[in-house]
């Protein structure tokens, strides 16, 4: 059977992530029959609530799943609160109490998630009482789920992580990073490692740049307070981009499997090249929306957004050239941007091969014969909103003349069997109940992302930067273009 056996215990389970996200995906996975029986939740917070208030709060977020009225009682029934600030030792005695009881009347195994939906100031408490009050079980498997950020630089993050390592191994520790989900990595290797045409073609002798965009078509909404202190370099370069760049950038593992993708990733992480502070104002550029207009809507200019500081200096774009020092990608530009409040969303990555050596439909009267006018080809893949691939190849225009002509091939998969998928954290919580850290974040992994990024937060917080310098519902400042039309490309949106 598929059934898991755990106990959850989410510390913040009244907070927002708890309630939009954990609730939802844990009755999914109860209502597939991931979870039947032999699973209990106990949420924890500050405030005072009762088991059945805390059910009907539960209740409340799976309402639009449409469940029975059986699957509701079923499903809640298997949900307990416990009152809890996390700073106070007395209080884990409690959760110890709670736990072992559950533990007992549900058959759980020993079998432990603590789920951290707290800020992360709070970690190095929670898991440190975990260990001291014995929360953590002998005979049972113990993991822990983590959300970003972490840290907010290399120095930060490596005593957060220190912290959690005192209590739990490198392969009890599930970091979130929801965008990694399962589909990415998966649609990513199958382009890659299931096409020939490709993975022959793909290193320095075919490839001319890559170039990674995620856009978003928002601002920061209400977000503002958060955001603010941290920018996007660290809320999606950090992190999100990162990843895409690794698992575009790595060798073929000899095995799928999480062990060898895992140290890929790390290698590919590891040959990016770490710039001076000189090199990353060359090659990193930055940018602030302020107001604008798209489809007939106008948009305020970050600045005036809520709980952002009127002269705020955070960026909300940047982009960059990343630069491979392997055999494979020596003298391949990696292009990476992401911004808010740009033209429309979407995650997509471009792969732009190289011209043919010599165009061979030229002028006969012209000596040049170099194939620079010959459109290249380009596969992208699209990973957000619609998930599939394209690829941009020329043929024969239609007539009696003799011109080239792009063709795409496209392939999407349709909303509808997009809508039927699981949704992410459904996904992360199985695996982690599986025992699966494919699709999360490894220590070495998000300390070589910081060194990396460190560098271009130092270089660029010695400098005011000329802020608002993108009207929202663009693609971004000028400078984002010129980054690349200086190396003698340009960005591909809709190829
Ligand atoms: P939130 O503010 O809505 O929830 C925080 C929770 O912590 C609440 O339940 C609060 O009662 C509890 N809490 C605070 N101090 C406490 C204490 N001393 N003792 C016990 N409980 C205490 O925050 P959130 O949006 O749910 O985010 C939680 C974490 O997840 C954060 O680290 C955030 O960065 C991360 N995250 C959230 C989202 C999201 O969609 N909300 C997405 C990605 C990452």
């Amino acid at each position: 059977s598929n059934e898991q056996i755990a106990l959850f215990t989410i510390f913040g389970g009244t907070g927002d992530l708890a309630q939009r996200k954990l609730y939802p995906s844990l009755f999914r996975l109860f209502r597939k029959g991931f979870l039947k029986e032999r699973f209990a939740v106990i949420g924890t917070a500050r405030r005072e609530w009762s088991h059945e208030y805390y059910r009907d709060i539960v209740r409340g977020t799976i309402q639009e799943l449409e469940p029975t009225e059986k699957e509701l009682a079923d499903f809640t029934s298997h949900f307990y609160y416990q009152a809890h600030n996390v700073t106070d030792t007395e209080h884990y005695h409690n959760l110890k109490v709670l736990a072992t009881e559950l533990d007992r009347k549900y058959q759980l195994d020993n079998n432990r998630i603590f789920y951290l939906a707290m800020a992360p100031n709070f970690f190095g408490v929670i898991t440190e009482h975990l260990k001291s009050e014995q929360i953590i079980t002998e005979n049972g498997f113990n993991r822990l789920i983590i959300e970003k950020p972490f840290g907010t630089d290399y120095q930060s993050a490596e005593k957060l992580n220190n912290e959690i390592r005192a209590v739990f191994e490198e392969d009890q520790i599930f970091r979130i990073d929801h965008y990694l989900g399962k589909e990415m990595i998966q649609n990513i290797s199958a382009v890659r490692f299931g096409n020939n045409i490709f993975e022959s073609l793909w290193n320095n002798k075919y490839i001319d740049n890559i170039q990674v965009t995620l856009s978003e078509s928002l601002g920061v909404e209400e977000r503002g307070g958060y955001y603010d202190k941290s920018g996007a370099l660290k809320d999606m370069v950090q992190n999100h981009i990162l990843q895409v760049v690794s698992l575009l950038v790595m060798e073929p593992p000899a095995i799928f499997s999480e062990k060898t993708i895992r140290e890929e990733k790390v290698k590919a992480l590891n040959s990016i090249r770490v710039y001076s502070e000189k090199e990353a104002m060359k090659n990193f550029v930055r940018g602030q929306y302020g107001p604008g207009q798209l489809d007939g809507k106008s948009f305020i200019s970050y600045r005036d957004e809520t709980n952002v500081e009127p002269e705020s200096q955070t960026e909300t774009f940047v982009a960059g050239k990343l630069v491979v020092d392997n055999f494979r990608w020596r003298g391949v530009p990696f292009y990476i941007r992401t911004g808010k409040q740009l033209t429309e969303k979407g995650t997509r990555i471009n792969v732009v091969f190289k011209p043919t050596p010599i165009n061979v439909f030229r002028d006969p009267s012209e000596n040049a014969c170099d194939a620079e006018d010959i459109p290249r080809n380009i596969l992208t893949i699209y990973i957000q909103p619609t998930e599939g691939f394209q690829l941009t190849l020329n043929g024969k225009e239609i007539g009696s003349g003799f011109n080239i002509d792009p063709i795409k091939l496209d392939y999407r998969h349709s909303a509808e069997s997009l809508d039927n998928s699981p949704e992410a954290y459904e996904k992360l919580i199985l695996d982690c109940l599986q025992g699966d850290g494919t699709n999360f974040t490894h220590w070495d992994e998000v300390a070589q992302s910081w060194r990396i990024v460190d560098v271009i937060r130092h270089a660029w917080d010695k400098e005011t930067p000329d802020f608002p310098n993108y009207p929202s519902g663009t693609m971004g400042p000028q400078c984002a273009f010129d980054l690349l039309s200086r190396d003698g490309f340009e960005w591909i949106w809709h190829p």
